[in-house]
């Protein structure tokens, strides 16, 4: 399947979660079974070849991209989440959204230093998400290897916010 059949999967909400937004939902991609391989085949083939040792991804869409990726490469699996979730000793980076402004954390000792990271995401929209994640393994002293994302919504500039990041979508929305 291609990305461009990837495509078909993918189906546009209007005005949620607030006037204005096109969200692009992914359940239907996620819920096809043919569909869902092909998204992890082809998030595969773009991370593998650099040998990423974690995959970071922040909740909810991307635990679910990201677990499967980390099994189909043999690599690990690092989840950012929302401020209070985690239990153990946490480091946090505040971002904005295309709606609103929140926070991630990380353990303290989720990331070794140097570690090879590719940060995950459904949707690159503004940046502001990825670029939290980025300053994350960058406190922990890793060294992010890509940013990954199914969808980018490039008419809303978000590569600018990571610039300098290995930055690849499987689908683009111009
Ligand atoms: P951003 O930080 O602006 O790049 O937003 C990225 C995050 O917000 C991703 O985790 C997406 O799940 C979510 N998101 C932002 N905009 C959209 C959209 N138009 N459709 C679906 N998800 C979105």
């Amino acid at each position: 399947m291609s990305e461009l059949d990837l495509a078909a999967f993918i189906r546009d909400i209007p005005d949620f979660p607030s006037k204005g937004i096109l969200f692009k939902d992914l359940m239907p991609l996620l819920a096809d079974p043919a569909a869902f391989r092909a998204s992890i085949d082809a998030l595969a083939a773009w991370a593998g070849p650099r040998a990423p040792d974690v995959i970071l991804g922040a909740e909810a869409r991307a635990f679910i991209f990201g677990g499967a990726l980390a099994y189909a490469l043999g690599c690990g699996f690092v989840a950012a989440r929302k401020p209070g979730k985690l239990p153990g000793q946490t480091i946090e980076a505040r971002y904005d959204l295309e709606y609103g402004t929140d926070a991630l954390q990380l353990h303290v000792d989720a990331i070794e230093p140097g570690a090879r990271v590719i940060v995950l995401d459904d949707v690159l929209a503004t940046g502001g998400t990825a670029r939290a994640k980025i300053d994350l393994v960058n406190q922990l002293g890793g060294q992010v290897v890509g940013a990954l994302f199914v969808i980018e919504l490039s008419f809303l500039g978000g590569r600018e916010r990571i610039a300098g990041a290995d930055i690849h979508a499987l689908i683009d929305y111009s």
